[in-house]
């Protein structure tokens, strides 16, 4: 009994899909570039909230792409 009960300081360990952060950006897209460089960078600085953003960004983008010539 010596550990005290209290919260830790660890950070919050969130569940990451591994799906979250997938989305091919179309080539000649400025969109999907700008999403997928923002995409890796977040992913790089741990901002995991911000990563999934961009890569939903793309996925999402994916149905604006048949429109477009
Ligand atoms: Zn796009």
């Amino acid at each position: 009994m010596t550990t005290p009960s209290r919260y830790s300081a660890e950070p919050i360990e969130l569940t990451l899909e591994p799906w979250l952060l997938e989305g091919t950006p179309a080539p000649g897209c400025a969109a999907c570039t700008t999403r997928a460089t923002n995409r890796d960078q977040a992913a790089k600085a741990g901002d995991w909230k911000s990563a999934c953003n961009a890569a939903r960004g793309i996925r999402n983008h994916h149905n604006g792409h048949r429109e477009t010539p």
